[in-house]
């Protein structure tokens, strides 16, 4: 079944309900996410800075490679998955055209497809950072999932590898951290208090990063969300305001690189609730 049949399957009442009438023809409503799919997909601009910002990343990571011989350490760069390696806005385009929002059934069909793009510039930028000795870390919020017909308590995390070396990634030396997964004997002295109870690595990316930590320096983080970074942006359900970007402002570009996404984060308003709500205007 496509991604297109299952997600309209599944959602087909939201569809119908969600559609007004106009002289008898069903017509959908215009979606707050429209405009947002169209630049990642098709704009110049999306693409240059994606670039931009693996290109600035690639060049300092040389440098610190070359410059620090009495390193007794391993490097590590971090990398999110969602959106800052693979772009899924194919998927956010179904749900546009199905009328849909998401949720984690159409989410997981989509990642059995494994059929993702490639954010522009990471692909280069992680086959620089293998050919200088660093290890390439991901750390996703993408979810171990039981899946029916498909054995194994994680099959999202061979998906998410296959994706990821169908776009040119080699991950034969690269780690993937996904949520709800366990951890390793050597790492599960590091779950926190809250992810004790199922022993099960949470949203919160802190302890994943401190089990990449064990082993190397973490000289760079990658993402498209605030939690990517920092455990203040995880598991909040208020956007934590730019104050805390203000906060971090010595990291970004440098150790931090933040990668544009329009489509979804902490940042969207949960409904569409009124205008005036949301936005800041002249009067
Ligand atoms: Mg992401």
């Amino acid at each position: 079944m496509t991604i297109s049949r299952r997600v309209s399957g599944l959602l087909a009442c939201v569809a119908i309900c969600g559609c007004t009438t106009t002289g008898g023809v069903a017509t959908a409503p215009a979606h707050d996410n429209m405009d947002s799919v169209t630049w990642l997909q098709s704009s110049t601009e999306y693409a240059a800075v994606t670039t931009g910002i693996y290109a600035t990343a690639t060049a300092q990571l040389r440098e610190i490679a070359n410059s620090d011989e009495n390193r007794t350490r391993s490097m590590a760069v971090v990398l999110d998955i969602d959106e800052t390696v693979l772009d899924n806005s194919r998927y956010q385009g179904q749900l546009l055209l199905d009328d849909a929002t998401y949720n984690s059934e159409s989410w997981d069909a989509w990642v059995a497809l494994r059929a993702a793009g490639a954010v522009p510039g990471v692909v280069e930028f992680i086959r620089t950072s293998q050919s200088l000795g660093v290890h390439v870390a991901f750390i996703t919020n993408r979810p171990c999932l039981v899946r029916e017909n498909t054995p194994g308590a994680c099959p999202q995390a061979e998906d998410t590898l296959v994706n990821l070396e169908g776009v040119g990634v080699d991950t034969r030396s690269t780690t993937l951290y996904l949520m709800s997964d366990e951890p390793s004997d050597r790492c599960r002295a590091l779950l926190t208090e809250a992810e004790l109870n199922d022993g099960k690595w949470s949203s919160d990316k802190t302890s994943r990063r401190e089990c990449v930590r064990l082993d190397h320096d973490i000289v760079m983080l990658f993402g498209d969300q605030l939690g990517d970074f920092t455990e203040l942006g995880s598991g909040s359900s208020k956007e934590p305001g730019r104050d805390i970007a203000a906060k971090y402002a010595e990291y970004w570009g440098t150790s931090w690189f933040m990668l544009p996404n329009p489509t979804y984060g902490g940042w969207k308003p949960r409904d569409s609730g009124e205008k005036r709500s949301r936005i800041r205007a002249i009067d």
